[in-house]
């Protein structure tokens, strides 16, 4: 990812993680606010409580017990009452609150003078009346004060919020401005690019297809036209073998014999390249069964099987959609390879399996023969390239250019993994969906 998004949408969540977190922290405040003003309503009503349990005591209904109880709660809420007015946040008021809260000492006090003097003199009602009176006159003032406070957080707090608001906004356009416009720019411009090297590619594409077409074309004429020739030369030595080759010396005969196996060669090779040339113009995709293609190529090769002792064994197959013609050529050759490429007396033993390998089928045709030295590995895919002489092993050096031209159609590689000895294992991949462009 572009690195300046990741700066931008690091600096997004940092404003709304901010945002948050001050929510978050005036959240807490209006509670705390909300429980102070609750405390200090608890007061009020524990005042009059109070006054409540002298007149009881007064007329002796109730025991002094309860009255200790409520003093105690009485002090206790007057000095978080306190604390919190200490503490608090918004400062305008707040110190207000804490010296009026602080001159209610004086009325609880008075009441604790009183409690102490319980049963020792006569109660005076009226002046505790009078107290409880001032002190509630009082705290109706501050909590007041208190709800008027709290009134005024919340608008700062609006306020606040409003700001961060516009603050976000004007982050996130200048986010929008100075970070995705140009990165938007950016891509547009590259997107152009890439498509003019699209366009250059396209063409270098269309390019090649002609050349290739071209000489394809040249490779066809060529070994078409050289057959005409090639058939009067042969004729033209058959004559002169059958009519003259008595009259010849020794060395005459001699020569007339490499000619007549040169001539020999050269169709061969004319031949092969006639059908290299060709090979794969009329493909045709088509749902194929590979059982199906080896048992085919078994048939077709039955002579030679039976006349090397040949063992072919193969797994269960996949049915793919390739070039079926083409596929089976490409069995046909590897499989005859791997019986021809064997120390004399051997007896072949191939085995073909598959497996599914991401979007292509990977298949392995091994063998038990001479295998291949590890300088060769490469060079035994070029058209005409062998690495043993005529005498040893026949063949012109065509069959695995024609396996390699099949697997390029199918979108594949070709492979061989040996040791010189040991045997080989020819690997070929064939694309599951294969993309058809024809070069
Ligand atoms: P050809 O079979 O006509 O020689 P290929 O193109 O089929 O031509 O093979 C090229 C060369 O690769 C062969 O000459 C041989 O040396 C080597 N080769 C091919 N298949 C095998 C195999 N199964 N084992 C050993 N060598 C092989």
């Amino acid at each position: 990812m572009n690195k300046r998004y990741v700066i931008g949408i690091c600096i997004t969540v940092l404003v709304l993680g901010i945002n948050q977190i001050f929510i978050q922290y005036w959240l807490k405040q209006k509670k705390t606010d909300a429980n102070t003003i609750n405390v200090a309503g608890k007061q009020r009503m524990l005042s009059q409580r109070i006054t409540n349990e002298f007149c009881a005591i007064d007329r002796g209904a109730k025991s002094d017990e309860f009255l200790i109880e409520l003093l105690d709660q009485w002090k206790n809420a007057h000095q978080l009452l306190i604390s919190r007015s200490t503490k608090s946040t918004v400062v305008s008021g707040d110190i207000k609150v804490t010296s009026e809260l602080k001159k209610l000492d004086k009325y609880i006090r008075f009441i604790e003078e009183e409690t102490k003097l319980l049963g020792e003199s006569k109660l005076n009602l009226e002046t505790i009346t009078q107290n409880q009176n001032s002190f509630l006159s009082e705290m109706d003032a501050i909590v007041k004060i208190l709800e008027k406070n709290s009134d005024k957080k919340l608008r700062f707090i609006v306020q606040i919020e409003y700001l961060l608001f516009f603050l976000a906004l004007l982050i996130l356009i200048l986010e929008v401005y100075f970070i995705y416009r140009p990165i938007e720019k950016e891509m547009k411009a590259s997107s152009l690019i890439l498509e003019e090297k699209n366009e250059k590619l396209n063409h270098a594409f269309e390019k090649i297809k002609v050349k290739n077409k071209e000489l394809n074309e040249i490779t066809y004429i060529a070994s078409h036209d050289l057959q005409e020739p090639l058939r009067t030369v042969s004729s033209m030595v058959d004559m002169l073998s059958t009519r003259y080759k008595e009259s010849f010396d020794e060395q005459g005969k001699m020569m007339l014999g490499f000619i007549e196996s040169a001539t020999s060669r050269m169709r061969n090779l004319v031949k092969d390249l006639l059908e290299y040339s060709v090979l794969g113009q009329n493909r045709e995709l088509s749902e194929v069964d590979c059982n199906e293609i080896l048992n085919d190529v078994k048939q077709d090769l039955d002579h030679t099987i039976s006349q090397n002792n040949t063992i072919i064994t193969w797994g269960n197959l996949p049915v793919l959609t390739a070039y079926k013609s083409e596929l089976r050529l490409l069995f046909q050759n590897l499989i005859s390879n791997a019986i021809k490429f064997q120390h004399p007396g051997n007896q072949p033993k191939i085995e073909i399996t598959s497996e599914s390998s991401g979007e292509y089928w990977k298949f392995k045709v091994s063998d038990n023969g001479i295998g291949i030295k590890e300088k060769y590995k490469e060079k035994i895919f070029s058209i005409f390239k062998r690495i043993h002489s005529k005498e040893e092993y026949e063949g012109t050096g065509i069959g695995l250019s024609h396996c390699k031209k099949i697997v390029d159609m199918h979108d594949g590689k070709l492979w061989v993994e040996s040791e010189e000895g040991e045997g080989s294992d020819f690997y070929f991949t064939i694309r599951k969906e294969i993309v058809k462009f024809n070069l």
